[in-house]
């Protein structure tokens, strides 16, 4: 109750992941929970309490010492703040995805040795990641509404597991930054009538990944790929990670995805694992629920084959012992449309999909999903601010 009620309950009703914006480029960050914002209030009190209580007013020496106050204050203050970011990444790796944990831990131990521990440590899994006889390559290519399709040819490895992201550098674009991104697809073994191993035990050695353009790093990059011949693009590039994933869904009955827009990258591994470990009995899921919100039809592009090549797991070899097949994808289109393009969004005419348009009831749809729940029910949310928030306060 308490974590409900405080330690992850918004500040004001369900808008604790939702950004403030001024404009497209720059953004003001989110609400703090009701518990960050005690830790902030405390701390804002803490340094308005060192730089007023026990100052000479009425002398000549008040000013200099409120000066001398603030500065030190100043100066403390940014020891966190450079710890905090310094260890995001950190955080990231043990799952501690709302960033307010790395406080945390940067308070657990705040040496600097540490620190420099755990970048060295991010340096040799770069180098380990990236550095072979092979280099790590990037092949980009433009897609409809500002997105890029990146192919990530890995020269060492790892078993993908779904929910996982890595960091991407392309030092062509920025060399010193790095952008987080979810693992969205691997190619090898998507089909069960290759009678192989499955992906989930097999390293694999391209990744794909969908960007978002946005203003920085993005917007560099998708400027260049549309200046280049037939809008694509390889580079070389370099991985960090992976990190996440440790979230398994495999012993829910009942599973609902909600994504917006490009927060489908997310879900898609965990479909594709569901999906066939229904079919082969491996799993506890029953019913599996993917509602996809979309501002245009245009965006089923971006996945086309990847949903098509799920939906079709398992189809013609049903066995009569095997569980009844429950996948269902609802995509609800936000904007406008034409009669064409929603032909196209249900993969010709395919049973699993439904297509709506408006904004879907979240409510509604789980208070459904409730009422036919077959064992556990999980529920993952990724999307903007405002997805987050609803899908997040109707679970709660
Ligand atoms: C775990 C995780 C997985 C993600 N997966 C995807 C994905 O699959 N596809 C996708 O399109 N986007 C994804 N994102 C978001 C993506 O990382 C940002 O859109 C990208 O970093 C923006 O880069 P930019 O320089 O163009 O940003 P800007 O235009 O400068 O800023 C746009 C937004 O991105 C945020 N941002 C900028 N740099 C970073 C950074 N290094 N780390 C985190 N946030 C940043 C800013 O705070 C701002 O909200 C993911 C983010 C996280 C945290």
């Amino acid at each position: 109750m308490a974590r409900i009620l405080f330690l992850y309950a918004p500040l004001f009703r369900t808008r604790h992941h939702q950004e403030f914006r001024l404009s497209r480029a720059v953004n003001m960050g989110t609400l703090p929970s009701r518990a960050q914002a005690c830790v902030l209030i405390l701390i804002l009190a803490m340094n308005v309490a060192l730089c007023t209580v026990n100052i000479p007013y009425g002398t000549d020496r008040a000013a200099a010492v409120i000066q001398i106050r603030t500065g030190i204050m100043a100066t403390m203050n940014l020891i966190p703040l450079v710890l905090i970011a310094g260890y995001m990444r950190v955080a990231d790796c043990l799952e501690f995805k709302a960033g307010w944990d790395a406080v945390r831990l940067a308070f657990m131990d705040s040496s600097f040795i540490r620190a420099g521990l755990i970048r060295a440590a991010r340096i040799v899994t770069i180098l380990y990641r990236n550095v072979s006889r092979d280099q790590t390559t990037a092949d980009i290519e433009s897609l409809p509404d500002d997105l890029l399709k990146i192919a990530l040819n890995l020269p060492r490895p790892w078993i993908v597991t779904p929910g996982q992201h890595i960091y991407l550098y392309i030092p062509s674009i920025s060399l010193w930054t790095s952008h987080p991104f979810s693992i969205c697809w691997t190619d090898d073994f998507d089909s069960l009538a290759a009678e192989r191993e499955t992906p989930e035990t097999t390293p694999t050695n391209q990744i794909y990944i969908l960007m978002r353009r946005r203003t920085g790093f993005t917007d560099t990059l998708a400027r260049r790929v549309s200046g280049s011949v037939n809008q694509t693009l390889s580079v070389h590039a370099l991985v960090e990670g992976p990190y996440g994933g440790i979230h398994s869904l495999d012993s829910y009955g009942t599973v609902v995805l909600f994504a917006g827009g490009v927060g489908i990258t997310h879900h898609l591994l965990y479909l594709r694992r569901l999906v066939r470990g229904q079919v082969e009995g491996t799993v506890a899921a029953r019913r599996i629920t993917l509602v996809w919100v979309v501002r245009s039809p245009d965006y089923l592009e971006w996945v086309e084959e990847w949903i098509g090549s799920i939906v079709s797991i398992g189809k013609g070899k049903e066995r009569e012992s095997s569980p009844t097949r429950a996948l269902q994808i609802l995509i609800y289109v936000t904007g406008s449309y034409n009669a064409d393009g929603m032909e196209r969004i249900r993969l010709g005419g395919s049973e699993e999909i439904r297509v709506s348009t408006g904004r879907p009831s979240f409510e509604k749809l789980l208070a459904w999903e409730m009422s036919n729940q077959v064992g556990a029910m999980g529920v993952l949310c990724c999307g903007n601010g405002r997805l987050m928030g609803d899908g997040g306060g109707f679970c709660k």
